[in-house]
């Protein structure tokens, strides 16, 4: 039986200005590390047949599948505020489409699959730290039920890739809602190609915004879907302490999925100008920066786009402005919405978000732990003050606050159990702490021991629920095991 992919390429159809072909590079070993079993079915792709060495060969991009139609996508985009007019798929190659288990469409992509024509100076490979690290914080992310592009495989390649040092080379299997990004547009835009825009808008709309076909200014329409998608998605970032580390406008996606997984991180205590990233000198994409830096980024979209809107500029501008304005209201409706569920307010009443405020405020002086604080308030429900207070510095200041909350949920008609089990429901127990992808990651490279990635890729897959036996992934590091820097991993 040879592994059957059931592609149905839409995206390779468009003009030839949208992409390269070009075919991944075969590696010299390839050895499977990890098939995500569940994804593969859901893709209608047979995970046994995957696991065998023709799966593995595929997965390395040694052999191309039968159907796939192989590109590397055109992309242009602003890094850290600096326009760039091209970059594109350095070191990733869309092999193709498939329709999955949904109905919902998805790109299968190889990353770390060789050069294409628009690597410049880069090798076209991938690291295995990164393609472990991708593959984990997908994956977790899915699991918090965050929209993300997700992980179906690591594959070594039994090459290594040269960094600063020679390392151990990998290729992820990458799937998503598609790769679009707002890069993409700027990729047209800047060549001041308003037919390409138009395609390339009428294929998302398409796509990933049907119900927009209709309309009488599907565009406008477009505009503020995207809007809208980004803005609920960041909002979902911050509530479980997430910092992606390189909002470029080539890592922001049009379907609304997180994408692009090098320099990011969860936080661990809590600290809204957290920055992990190596590269961020100046905390551009800190933590609470995050919401600015996704309205500049749709911002840098509705540029793009105001071609297709009017012929007359200002009239042009003056809509896309007034679509933009949306994001905060929106932004802050799905913050606010998701602060209430996590401090277990089932009712909107004045005054909330000056007391939930008040929280952020004690956790960031007291260095609390972001994600055990929420968790540990969900017990404090039922009465059990602990190991919510023991997150604070000085203890006090939780049970200052918590006696003015204490006092608000006795507003709400709901049983301290039923609070219990609605905050547990929407914060996690686990997440990819920093300190543990890293050990992983070690783990994997110096000692070709993947156990350990096993296992928490395990126990990230149940976020919410206590797993008693697996209590240690949720502590914080101690503070010999803080990682303090993340980096991209190029
Ligand atoms: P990223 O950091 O993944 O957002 O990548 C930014 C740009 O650099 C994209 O155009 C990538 O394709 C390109 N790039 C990153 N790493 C490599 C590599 N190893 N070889 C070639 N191009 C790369
Ligand atoms: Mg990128």
């Amino acid at each position: 039986m040879t592994v059957h992919f059931p592609f149905q390429n839409s995206y390779s159809a468009l003009p030839d200005s949208f992409f390269a072909r070009v075919a991944p590079t075969p590696v010299a070993a390839p050895r499977l590390i990890k098939l995500n079993r569940p994804l593969a079915l859901q893709l209608g792709l047979d995970p046994d047949l995957l696991e065998t060495p023709e799966g593995a060969a595929i997965l390395a991009g040694k052999t191309v599948p039968e159907g796939a139609d192989p590109i590397a996508m055109a992309y242009a985009g602003h890094q850290f505020g600096h326009f760039v007019p091209q970059l594109g798929d350095g070191r990733a190659i869309l092999l193709g489409e498939v329709i999955d288990r949904d109905g919902v469409r998805r790109d299968i992509q190889l990353k770390g699959s060789g050069p294409t024509p628009f690597s410049r100076r880069g090798d076209g490979r991938a690291a295995l730290g990164p393609v472990l690290r991708e593959y984990i914080v997908s994956e977790a992310m899915f699991a918090l039920g965050i929209p993300t592009t997700r992980s179906l495989a690591a594959v070594f390649t039994g090459e290594h890739v040269i960094r600063e040092t020679a390392l151990p080379g990998a290729v992820l299997t990458r799937v998503a809602a598609s790769h679009i990004r707002v890069g993409t547009f700027q990729f047209f835009a800047a060549r001041r190609d308003t037919e390409a825009v138009r395609r390339l808008a009428d294929h998302v709309i398409v796509r990933h915004y049907p119900e927009l076909r209709d309309l009488e200014r599907p565009y406008h329409a477009l505009l503020a879907g995207v809007v809208a998608r980004q803005a609920e998605l960041v909002a979902r970032w911050l509530l479980v302490g997430f910092i992606h580390g390189v909002m470029n406008t080539d890592n922001s996606s049009i379907s609304g999925e997180t994408i692009d997984y090098g320099p990011c991180a969860f936080m661990d205590a809590y600290n809204p100008s957290q920055v992990f990233s190596s590269i961020d000198e100046m905390g551009r994409y800190a933590y609470a920066n995050q919401p600015r830096i996704a309205q500049w980024n749709l911002t840098r979209l509705a540029e793009c786009l105001l071609p297709l809107f009017s012929d007359e500029q200002e009239k042009a501008v003056a809509e896309a402005q007034d679509i933009l304005g949306a994001f905060s209201d929106q932004f802050s409706a799905a913050y606010q919405a998701g602060l209430r569920r996590k401090v277990g307010l089932f009712t909107e009443r004045d005054g909330d978000e000056a007391l939930i405020q008040d929280l952020l405020d004690a956790m960031a002086k007291n260095q609390a732990d972001f994600t055990l604080t929420f968790r540990k308030l969900g017990d404090a429900a039922v009465d059990d003050s602990a190991d919510a207070r023991a997150q604070f510095m000085e203890p006090a200041a939780f049970d200052e606050w918590a006696g003015r909350w204490r006092a608000r949920i006795a507003l709400d008609s709901q049983s301290a159990t039923e609070r219990q089990a609605a905050m547990h429901a929407v914060n996690p127990m686990f997440i990819p702490r920093n300190h543990r992808v890293e050990a992983v990651i070690q783990a994997a490279a110096n000692d070709d021991n993947y156990a350990p990635f096993e296992e928490l890729v395990k126990v990230l897959a149940k976020p919410f629920d206590d797993q008693p036996a697996y209590a240690a992934y949720a502590d914080p590091p101690l503070p010999d095991q803080r990682v303090l820097q993340t980096f991209c991993g190029t």
